[in-house]
């Protein structure tokens, strides 16, 4: 199955994503994750995007795209893939459409996590991640909200949207994905 993730930093996707995956035997791709082990490790998409890190602004798309394009030809995702925080822009979900239509392949579930500003900035002030600072996390809400959130209707608009409230427990939110996936899955839309 193909899936992509979309809510705002603090809703959960990551921990639902890994779950997930595990639950349905596909690839979990973060590009956040990517993106900040390159930072570590010091090579040159690393260097490139430390600024974006840091600052809590998108990595410019090419380079983006870049890193899925290539992710996407390993072994690995042949049997199906969970985007975790990619596409988060307009050109990213609609470069991600032209690549996986070369393969002949498209995303089946598009699942949003949907959560109250509130809920979300005490959430991340116990997360303790290097960008979970005060300013850093205002400005990925606000570029979630911007750039991101819109990725919803697009998503919204070919069939695939479900939503599911991202409060309460993770087993509470596991479930509430659990069901979202059956119902993809049997085109009950
Ligand atoms: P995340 O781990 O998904 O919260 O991502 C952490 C940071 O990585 C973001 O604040 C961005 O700076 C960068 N990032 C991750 N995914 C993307 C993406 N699809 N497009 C642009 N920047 C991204």
């Amino acid at each position: 199955m193909r899936i992509v993730f979309i809510g705002p930093p603090g809703a959960g996707k990551g921990t639902q994503a890994v779950l997930l995956a595990e639950r349905l035997g596909v690839t979990h791709l973060s590009t956040g994750e990517v993106l900040r082990a390159a930072r570590t490790s010091g090579d040159p998409l690393g260097r490139q995007a430390a600024e974006y890190l840091d600052d809590g602004r998108l990595v410019p798309d090419e380079l983006v795209v870049k890193l899925v394009a290539d992710r996407l030809a390993a072994e690995d995702c042949e049997k199906g893939y969970l985007f975790d925080g990619f596409p988060r822009t307009l050109p990213q979900a609609q470069e991600l459409d032209r690549l996986l239509g070369e393969r002949g392949e498209r995303i089946e579930l598009a699942l949003e996590f949907v959560i109250s500003f509130e809920e979300l900035t005490a959430r991340l002030g116990k997360r303790g991640r290097s960008d979970d600072g005060e300013d850093t996390v205002r400005r990925r809400l606000e570029v979630y909200a911007s750039h991101t959130r819109p990725l919803a209707e697009y998503y919204n608009q070919r069939g695939v949207l479900r939503r599911i409230q991202a409060v309460g427990g993770v087993d509470d939110v596991t479930r509430r994905v659990w069901r979202a996936v059956q119902h993809a899955r049997s085109g009950d839309s």
